[in-house]
């Protein structure tokens, strides 16, 4: 088996001296080539910390990530940023569009940096993946004029459009009723069918660890169940 992510041994303390608390006290975990991954447990458990360590924000105290079988040095600033913008795509529980911006603009925004990608191209992908989210007839329209399932949906095509190797997506049902998060939930499996993206969530919602391949549980830091 070949894995997208490895973590090996990582530990994650916050603090210093007497005033630390441990979120992530040594865990192994795999995670595969075209995963659909949960990661969930109850709040405090170290979610956030794991997505944070796995999107490359936050550095662990010890312990390796391999990321595509190379592992990450997350002292080296410009190379971190570089390779979040090329192999990973984001999806946040609050949408995080631009309210100004139409769906096909906020699309193309993480392409505004890549120099590899002309202006034409950026637009072309980012048509094809509103259309292929469901929303080709929606592109002109802002924000304030779609659903959050919408919102959501424009979210997705914006996390694919630099055609990452994974996805990872912060409780992106929170703030959506039952038919949107159906909705999003098939869009993804489809996407993640098709073309192989992995997708990793934290999430509380069992509707999304339903979907999942992979179930991974933590509590205190530690992964009881995967
Ligand atoms: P979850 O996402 O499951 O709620 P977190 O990863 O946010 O868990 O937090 C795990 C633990 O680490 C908690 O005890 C939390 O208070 C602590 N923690 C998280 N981020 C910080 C931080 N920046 N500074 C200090 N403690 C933190």
């Amino acid at each position: 088996m070949s894995y997208i992510i490895e973590l090996k041994a990582v530990n994650k303390v916050y603090g210093k001296g007497n005033n630390t608390v441990v979120a992530l006290d040594y865990i192994d975990l795999a995670i595969p080539q075209r995963a659909f991954t949960t990661i969930s447990g109850p709040s405090g458990s170290g979610k956030s910390t794991l997505l944070n360590i796995v999107g490359f924000l936050v550095a662990p105290t010890k312990g390796d990530i391999v990321f595509d079988n190379e592992k990450i040095e997350f002292d080296d600033f410009d190379t971190m940023a570089d390779f979040r913008l090329q192999k990973l795509g984001f999806i946040f529980q609050s949408f995080n569009l631009i309210p100004v911006l139409s769906a096909l603009e906020n699309v193309m925004v993480p392409l505004m940096i890549r120099k590899d990608i002309g202006v034409d191209e950026r637009k072309q992908r980012a048509e094809k993946l509103l259309t292929a989210v469901g929303l080709g007839d929606r592109a002109r329209q802002r924000p304030d004029e779609l659903s959050g399932g919408q919102k959501q949906r424009v979210a997705i095509a914006r996390a694919l459009v630099g055609e990452p190797k994974v996805i990872l997506a912060d409780e992106p049902t929170a703030n959506l009723d039952t038919e949107s998060t159906e909705t999003i939930l098939r869009i993804m499996r489809d996407i993640n069918e098709q073309f192989g993206t992995a997708f990793i969530f934290s999430t509380h919602d069992p509707r999304v660890v339903n979907y999942a391949k992979q179930k991974v549980s933590l509590r205190d830091g530690r992964i009881v169940a995967n």
